[in-house]
């Protein structure tokens, strides 16, 4: 049986909208912004969990309420068997060290007046580690090798603009490593590079999982990045997981519409995707996670709704070993 590392139980994050006069004179009842709907998922030692859908359906809300970044509406995260939703402040500055987050945009997540050496270097003083200043630099040196920033002597002065994106990606990801963490949210880390150092981003990421034992979410919109980095993949749609499987079983055997048109979408599909893309892709945006449709959120864009589509939303089922779906044309056949 496999390890649990994280465990997400009944989670929910609703944003409370403010009211506008109208409303308020009508005594309409308060609105939120279901960004995080009641979703639970494990993700075992060792693998790299992906949390695909386009935007705006809840997946980097989700990696920010697992290294809290954001407080839960409601529901639990356990790490490694520990509650982290009720942590006091010395206990969550610990559980900081053991669950990083690297964001989607390098530039942005790195302060532009820091040389590289102090970004490394910040991590550190937060938590207590190093105690005099040659030894933060050993710690420094070797987060730069281990993300292979070599000679690291080259890097330490300069600052964020004087780096390519792949070199600030590898920047942020040494800052991820330099407190020695057990998991990692990867929230799209390569979506904003170019594609030709992307391959080797992932790659790194991998290697360095390998090299310390760590455990991913992977947060992505791009199914083809998340079938090539990926263990098992759980796609989200408007603040739910619809659809849960090993990575190539839901690529090959994807059984949900949405799921399903999220893979016709993929550009260039590899052959394996082909049986699929003759389906016709869904059409418009993603609905405001202010107001949900009833029944099956995806109803409104799904091409194969029916009676009870509108009005009941479907169980999430297990429909073979490991292969999970939220969808009446399993649950009701
Ligand atoms: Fe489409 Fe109905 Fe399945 Fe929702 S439950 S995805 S509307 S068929």
């Amino acid at each position: 049986m496999a390890e649990v590392v994280v465990k997400v139980e009944n989670l929910k994050k609703y944003f409370p909208l403010r009211r506008s006069v109208v409303e308020f004179l009508r005594g309409s009842p308060p609105r939120s912004v279901k960004a995080v709907d009641d979703i639970s998922f494990e993700i075992h030692r060792g693998e790299v969990f992906a949390l695909a859908g386009e935007s705006g359906c809840g997946k980097t809300t989700t990696g920010r309420l697992i290294v809290k970044l954001l407080e839960p509406t409601s529901g639990k995260i356990y790490f490694n068997g520990t509650d982290v939703t009720t942590l006091s402040r010395e206990e969550e500055k610990e559980y900081r060290k053991k669950a990083q987050i690297i964001f989607q945009d390098p530039y942005g997540s790195l302060n532009p007046r820091f040389r590289v050496y102090n970004v490394l270097e910040e991590p550190l003083i937060l938590q207590g580690i190093g105690e005099t200043k040659s030894e933060r630099e050993e710690l420094i040196i070797r987060a730069l090798e281990s993300v292979r920033m070599v000679p690291p002597e080259e890097f330490l002065g300069r600052f964020p603009h004087q780096l390519s994106g792949g070199q600030r990606q590898r920047v942020a990801i040494a800052r991820a490593l330099i407190l020695n963490p057990e998991f990692i949210v990867a929230d799209e880390p390569v979506s904003m590079l170019d594609l030709s150092i992307r391959a080797e981003i992932l790659n790194l990421m991998e290697d360095v999982k390998k090299r310390f034992g760590l455990t991913y979410l992977y947060i992505t919109h791009d199914l083809s990045t998340a079938r090539y980095f990926s263990d098992r993949i759980a796609i989200m749609y408007l603040g739910k997981i619809v659809e849960l499987a090993d990575s190539d079983t839901l690529v090959e055997n994807p059984l949900h519409p949405y799921t399903k048109a999220l893979i016709a979408a993929v550009p260039e599909p590899e052959p394996s995707m082909k049986d699929v893309i003759k389906e016709i892709p869904i059409k418009g945006e993603v609905p405001s996670a202010a107001n949900v449709p009833p029944g099956c959120r995806f109803h409104p864009r799904c091409p194969y709704r029916f009676e009870p589509c509108d009005k009941e939303e479907p169980p999430f089922i297990e429909v073979e070993p490991g292969h999970w779906v939220a969808c009446h044309l399993y649950s009701k056949r």
